[in-house]
């Protein structure tokens, strides 16, 4: 058996080269890191549970139209996708006013914006992935005008059927972040929504409570990081008791009564 290449290896994920050209498998790690990643850690079974609720949140998309880079889920902690040019953008969607926001506004978290704000950040790691307005990404070419109306109104359809979708399960989708790549065909190029969408790069509040369901929870050493990522996941109908996966990553029952009441780490 020969073994697969390494491509790249990021904060969250591994992609390795995929089975056939223009392919790509993802691997999701459990390691988790906040603040640029001054802060390290793992969630224990996060790299399943993304991998099973992107496989969910991509297959949705793609029913309402949106093109991904989504193939299929291979295994518990990988899937296959489409290999895309990554746009050196993330695209940050907010609803809610919470995290970088109300630092640089001095927003009060919880409030709600006066409508939906798109929000693009420059994908650099060593700059700290910072905040650019439009003209900066005309003006240094990282996409054309064209390409960001797509993108732009992608990410509004996104967040028009997510925010319905995670309000079925009594969920609010507070703001989130997403990544587009440019797939080629022949002389022409058009962007597909890619990366992933799980509770870590989301917001998500129960709608009752306001108990946070991501990763503010590792951010914020809030404790409870699994329990919240299993409580969207089983939510979303993608757990099941029967489950015959390991008990530490499924175990919800024993869970759930936790995390409401879980102290802060030390
Ligand atoms: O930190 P900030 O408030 O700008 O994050 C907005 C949203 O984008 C949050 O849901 C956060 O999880 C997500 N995000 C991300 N990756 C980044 C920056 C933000 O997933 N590098």
């Amino acid at each position: 058996m020969t073994r697969r290449r390494q491509i790249y290896e990021g904060k969250a994920k591994i992609l390795y080269e995929g089975p056939e050209p223009g392919t790509i498998i993802q691997y999701f790690k459990d390691d988790a890191t906040a603040f640029n990643a001054q802060k390290r850690g793992t969630i224990n079974g996060k790299g399943v549970i993304n991998n099973r609720i992107s496989e969910y949140v991509f297959t949705r998309l793609s029913h309402i139209g949106i093109p991904t880079h989504f193939i299929r889920r291979l295994n518990m902690r990988e899937q296959l996708v489409r290999q895309v040019e990554i746009v050196p953008i993330e695209v940050v969607v907010r609803n809610v006013a919470a995290g970088s926001i109300c630092t640089r506004l001095g927003l009060e978290e919880g409030e709600p914006l006066p409508h939906t704000l798109i929000e693009y950040c420059y994908k650099d790691d060593a700059l700290g992935d910072p905040l650019i307005a439009e003209e900066h990404i005309a003006c240094f070419g990282w996409a054309s005008n064209e390409e960001m109306q797509d993108i732009a109104s992608m990410a509004i359809r996104v967040n028009d059927f997510l925010c319905g979708m995670f309000a079925a399960i009594n969920i609010r989708l507070v703001d989130f972040k997403l990544e587009f790549g440019r797939i080629y065909d022949g002389d022409f190029s058009r962007v597909i929504l890619a990366d992933e969408i799980s509770p870590d790069g989301c917001r998500l509040w129960d709608m009752t409570s306001g108990e946070k369901l991501d990763k503010d929870r590792f951010r914020r050493d809030l404790g409870g990081e699994e329990e919240a990522y299993q409580e969207v996941a089983r939510r979303l109908g993608l757990l099941q008791n029967d489950d015959s996966t390991p008990g530490e990553v499924f175990d919800l029952s024993a869970h759930r009564g936790r995390l409401r009441n879980s102290p802060p780490k030390k």
